[in-house]
């Protein structure tokens, strides 16, 4: 079955009384337990920070979205970043991560991290196969992030996995931006996925979830512990909405891609705009690894202004009267931020000088979304 099918169908209530087309939603922190015997059994769900038919529920539309083994619920998507990350590392290791990953876990990295004894090391996010020259004894995991969530930049998953296996390292990647409609980084060969759910799957800005997708169930089995040990535990109505967005994720997602593409092609042709980053056009630098591996781009995206004060920016994001000046994306409303205080390189200086604009678009028609950021444009 196709992908659109597999998530309709897939987490669907068992019949029972109710006859619901969805697994309701169930609150509990205690379960009661039939027979003290069956206390102790770890074969059994005996306490509701573990999760309900719920959380399976959604926990299998994401292993069947990702074409993975198991997967881990956490309650935001930084959680699902840093709980994998803390899944893979031990004192006295080394993590690699590319210096294009999204800006809370580059904190979490040189603060956390370091304080637990744990080295991490920033690299071009552009290296690919020349990763395998920062390889050392002690390195434990590699983080990607492909795209770059404000520079757009794509990596080379397969050559940087083929060092990774050859190495007994472990591979994570945030796989936020492609909703996980657009890029599988399992069937990739990387080991595990996290997801900010918050952003495309939810849908509706309205909740935080995080899902850490693992390629094989030892793997997920260790995520999982990790998460247990540190306390983990998520919502039932954030996971309840989670699950009802990713019914519609896959239809939401197209046709904001659509509209992301047409608009990031009108920018391309305005004389305010230097530099349009959008790796489905033919001008992107990594245009063609993203062909090979992306079956499509969603619809976040960033432009360069020509020189451009940022007071002028500033007043040009003001007069948006249809994006909204907000951080995330994937809800169905459009969004627009400027980033270059959020651009921190320490491996590679980011070489593209001029303000950076980055566009999230929803599922507001593309004509007025034009037409607004051609008003909004005065301001520049
Ligand atoms: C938003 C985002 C996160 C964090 O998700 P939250 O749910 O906001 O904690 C992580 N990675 C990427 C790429 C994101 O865009």
């Amino acid at each position: 079955m196709k992908e659109s099918t597999r998530l309709i169908h897939t987490g669907r209530a068992k019949g029972g009384k109710s006859k619901a087309v969805s697994p309701s939603l169930t609150k509990a922190s205690t379960l009661l337990i039939d027979d003290a015997k069956d206390l102790y059994r770890s074969d059994l769900r005996t306490y509701g920070r573990h999760g309900s038919e719920l959380h399976d529920a959604l926990k299998l539309a994401f292993i069947t979205l990702e074409n993975g083994q198991s997967c881990t619920l956490t309650p935001s998507g930084l959680t699902a970043c840093t709980f994998a990350i803390m899944a893979c590392v031990s004192s006295g290791g080394h993590v690699l991560i590319t210096d294009s990953v999204y800006g809370p876990v580059r904190h979490f990295a040189t603060g956390w991290l370091r304080d637990f004894g744990v080295e991490a090391e920033f690299y071009d996010p552009r290296i690919g196969g020349g990763i395998t020259s920062l390889i050392k004894d002690n390195t434990q995991a590699i983080i990607l992030e492909a795209p770059g969530s404000l520079t757009l930049e794509i990596q080379d998953i397969p050559a940087i996995v083929a060092v990774a296996k050859e190495s007994g390292v472990t591979t994570i990647i945030d796989n936020t931006w492609s909703g996980g409609v657009y890029l599988k980084p399992l069937d990739l060969g990387v080991d595990i996925s996290v997801h900010a759910a918050t952003k495309y799957p939810a849908g509706h800005s309205d909740v935080f979830l995080g899902a850490i997708i693992s390629r094989t169930t030892n793997i997920g089995d260790k995520v999982e512990a990790n998460a247990r040990a540190i306390g983990n535990a998520t919502s039932p109505e954030d996971v309840y909405a989670t699950l009802r967005g990713l019914r519609t994720m896959p239809s939401r997602i197209k046709q904001q891609s659509e509209n992301a593409l047409q608009i990031a092609k009108w920018l391309a042709a305005q004389p305010y705009v230097q530099t349009v980053l959008h790796p489905a056009l033919m001008s992107h630098p990594d245009h063609d690894l993203w062909a090979r591996d992306f079956s499509g781009a969603s619809s976040v995206f960033s432009v360069i202004l020509t020189e451009r004060k940022l007071d002028n920016v500033i007043a040009f994001l003001n007069a948006l009267k249809l994006f909204g000046i907000g951080y995330s994306y994937g809800g169905f409303e459009s969004l627009a931020i400027h980033c270059d205080p959020q651009i921190r390189r320490t491996a590679m200086p980011w070489p593209k000088p001029g303000p950076l604009v980055r566009f999230a678009v929803g599922l507001e028609d593309t004509e007025d979304l034009i037409a607004d950021i051609s008003q909004a444009a005065a301001k520049l």
